[in-house]
């Protein structure tokens, strides 16, 4: 599902997505979505200014299961184990997503392919993966560094086999730990945790430190689309009584609401040729001196990137040609650069 206020013609209009349900015994993420599409339209037509303000400068996707054969199998009440995980084919997709040392999968499931092609064909600018089973926000990189991986290789790529002391850290931290802890911050019940063994600082966590993973969909977003993810764990019980499900959605959806209005922060623009005006698709945009994700335009020459408030140099190119270098300040509300 889609929505957006925004006119057809309107340039510069990012995209947001929410995915639920990844692991089938965990359908908290699935109500809580298919709940935000009609609050969503209910907030829009009374005037909510919030939600206004979201669907017209916003184009909001909302998928509320990725795994609907692992959800048919899942148990109601079943709070830390029971079946459903996997898909239908007993994989877990959250380990299925193409990763830095192994980006063709010739067993790739067929929800992740769908997932791929969707990520192909949409630019998305940031998402969310909603789960269950713990109170902590997550955020990339979910597998451990490259740095780790060389050092031992064998004991890198099983996943669960390896402990990491140490973040795994990517060139964006600084806005997934903002992202993750605006997301806290608006949750009642994230900062507690879940008991003594899940207490998080400020109830967030990098997803290496947490556990490493390797395939996980948050690390594939960011390696391959420069789309900012985060792990929502929002209720310690995977898959709750129904009854429970309007306390957690009270908890979330003004979370989910102020995270989806974070894609407008930061730098976006058209990239035009000078002497024409044409627009130019494809070309990369980067932040020079640093290894932020790098993104592509459009095929309408849009492009976005979440930033927070500094200074920086952004580098237009295209087939190895610098075409511009801007330096922008960034400030807590959104800028436009046209060129
Ligand atoms: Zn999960």
């Amino acid at each position: 599902m889609k929505l957006c206020a925004a006119n057809k013609s309107q340039l510069g209009v990012p995209n947001v997505k929410l995915i639920g349900n990844m692991h089938g015994n965990e359908p908290v993420g699935r109500e809580m979505i298919i709940n935000m599409i009609q609050y969503l339209i209910d907030g829009y037509r009374g005037g909510d200014e919030e939600i206004v303000g979201l669907v017209s400068t916003t184009k909001v996707h909302l998928m509320p299961s990725l795994n609907p054969d692992g959800y048919r199998m899942a148990v109601e009440g079943y709070c830390t184990r029971g079946p459903g995980r996997d898909n239908g084919r007993g994989k877990d997709l959250n380990r299925d997503f193409p990763t830095r040392l192994d980006w063709n999968n010739s067993d790739e499931q067929p929800e992740t392919s769908a997932v791929r092609r969707w990520m192909s064909s949409v630019q998305f600018v940031l998402s969310a993966s909603l789960h269950s089973g713990a109170l902590v926000v997550s955020y990339p990189f979910d597998a451990p560094t490259e740095h780790h991986c060389l050092e031992d290789m064998g004991e890198c790529l099983v996943a669960g086999s390896w402990r990491a002391t140490t973040e795994s850290i990517t060139g964006d931290d600084d806005v997934f730990r903002h992202l993750a802890t605006l997301y806290s911050n608006n949750n009642p019940r994230i900062p507690l945790g879940c008991g003594q063994h899940e207490k998080f600082n400020n109830g967030i966590i990098n997803g290496a430190l947490w556990y490493p993973t390797t395939g996980s969909m948050q690390d594939y977003n960011y390696l391959f689309h420069g789309c900012l993810e985060l792990t929502l764990q929002i209720s310690c019980c995977k898959y709750p009584f129904a009854h429970m499900l309007e306390a957690i959605w009270h908890e979330n959806h003004r979370a989910l609401i102020k995270l989806m209005g974070e894609v407008q922060r930061g730098v976006k623009g058209v990239v035009r040729e000078k002497a024409s005006g044409r627009s130019l698709a494809g070309a990369r945009v980067s932040l020079e001196g640093t290894n932020r994700a790098t993104t592509n335009t459009t095929p309408i020459g849009e492009y976005w990137k979440i930033l927070l408030p500094g200074k920086y140099s952004l580098k237009v190119s295209m087939h190895r040609m610098i075409l511009a270098v801007l330096l922008i300040v960034c400030s807590s509300s959104p800028i436009d650069v046209f060129k």
